[in-house]
C-alpha cells in the first residue's frame, strides 16, 4: 500500500523539491497530493516529473488561507486517507516594523499561522481515525530566535512552534507524530516571494534615518548569509526523508548544525540578554563587506 502525502505549497521551493523527490520513488512508495494555491503555476513543477506515472503524482489547488479550498483538496484525496500531512506553505515580510500596513501583518499570520493551524485541523479527524500519521512543518531559524527586521514573520513561525509542540503532546496519544523540519537560509523563490520594504519605498521614508541606517546593514548581511550559507532544497528534502522514514520522528530536525550554535545561549542564558547581544553584534558589526569592524 502506498503511503500518501499531502504537501502545501508545492508551486516552488522546498515544497516542489519535496514532491518531486517522493513521486520520483523508484519503488513508487509514496502518493504525492502536491497542492499549491494557483493552479496557473504547476508547469514548474510538471517539468521536474517529465515522464513519471501518473500513480505517484496528483497535483490540487489548495489556498491554506481558505477553510474551504482545504477540505475540497482533502476530499479529493482518493485514497481517503493521509499518512503524512506536510505544512510548508508560508511567506516571509522584512522591513521596520513602523512600515508594516496592519493588512500586510494579518496577511503573514494568516498564511503562515492560521493557514498551517487550520490545515493541521482539516486533516487530524482521519488521522485520528485510522489510528496514525505524521505532520511534518517547514520550521525556520526564525521560529526558534528573533531577527531584526523580521518581527512579524519570527512572530509567525514562533507561534507555529507553540502549536506544534502542544499538538506534539496531545497527538502521542493517537500514534500521530509531529516533527519540525527547522531551516535557516534555503536557495528557493521565498527571498523573491516575501514582502519587503526596499530602500526607496513610501513606506520607508517615514522612518526614522537611524533605522533606516540599520536596515541597510541588515540587507548586506541578509544577502551576504544567503549567498554564503543558503542551502539547496535538496539537503533540505533530505531531513524530510530522514523523518518520513524514521520508525520514531524525533519532534525537532535541524537541517544545518551551524543554527544550533546560534541559538544556544538562549538556553545556557536563559535571561536572554546574552543571545541579543550576540546577534546584534553579528548583524550590525559588520563594514558592509561582511568583514567585522
Ligand atoms: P517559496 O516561496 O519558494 O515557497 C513557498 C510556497 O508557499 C510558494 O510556492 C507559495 O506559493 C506558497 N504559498 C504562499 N501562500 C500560500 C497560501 N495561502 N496557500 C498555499 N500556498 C501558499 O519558499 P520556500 O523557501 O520553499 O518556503 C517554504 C517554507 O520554508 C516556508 O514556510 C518558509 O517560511 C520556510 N522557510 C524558508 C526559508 C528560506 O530561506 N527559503 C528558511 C526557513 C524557512
Amino acid at each position: 500500500e502506498q503511503i500518501v502525502v499531502l504537501i502545501t505549497g508545492c508551486s516552488s521551493g522546498i515544497g516542489l523539491s519535496l514532491a518531486v523527490r517522493l513521486a520520483s520513488d523508484p519503488a513508487k512508495m509514496y502518493k504525492v497530493y502536491a497542492t499549491m494555491r494557483n493552479l496557473a503555476k504547476k508547469e514548474r513543477l510538471l517539468d521536474c516529473v517529465k515522464g513519471l506515472h501518473k500513480d505517484t503524482l496528483d497535483i490540487l489547488q489548495m489556498d491554506i488561507t481558505d477553510q474551504q479550498s482545504i477540505l475540497d483538496a482533502r476530499d479529493r484525496v482518493r485514497e481517503k486517507r493521509v499518512n503524512i500531512l506536510v505544512c510548508n506553505a508560508g511567506v516571509g515580510l522584512m522591513g521596520p516594523l513602523e512600515a508594516q500596513s496592519l493588512a500586510t501583518m494579518r496577511r503573514i499570520l494568516e498564511v503562515n499561522l492560521l493557514g498551517t493551524i487550520s490545515t493541521i485541523q482539516a486533516f487530524l479527524p482521519g488521522m485520528k481515525a485510522q489510528g496514525h500519521g505524521r505532520v511534518l512543518v517547514t520550521g525556520s531559524i526564525g521560529g526558534l530566535q528573533g531577527l531584526p527586521f523580521n518581527e512579524v514573520y519570527c512572530a509567525s513561525k514562533f507561534a507555529v512552534e507553540g502549536a506544534c509542540e502542544s499538538l506534539a503532546i496531545l497527538l502521542q496519544h493517537f500514534n500521530i507524530h509531529v516533527s519540525l523540519i527547522e531551516c535557516g537560509p534555503v536557495n528557493t523563490d521565498f527571498l523573491d516571494n516575501l514582502q519587503r520594504a526596499e530602500p526607496g519605498d513610501s513606506s520607508l521614508q517615514q522612518v526614522d534615518a537611524h533605522t533606516r541606517s540599520l536596515y541597510d546593514t541588515y540587507l548586506q548581511h541578509c544577502g551576504m548569509v544567503f549567498q554564503n550559507a543558503a542551502q539547496d532544497t535538496e539537503d533540505i528534502v533530505k531531513v524530510f526523508l530522514d523523518a518520513i522514514q524514521s520508525s520514531n520522528p524525533a519532534f525537532r530536525y535541524y537541517t544545518n548544525n551551524a543554527l544550533i550554535p546560534l541559538s544556544s545561549p538562549k538556553i545556557s542564558a536563559l535571561d536572554g540578554s546574552q543571545y541579543i547581544r550576540n546577534m546584534s553584534k553579528i548583524i550590525f558589526s559588520t563594514n558592509g563587506k561582511g568583514e567585522q569592524k
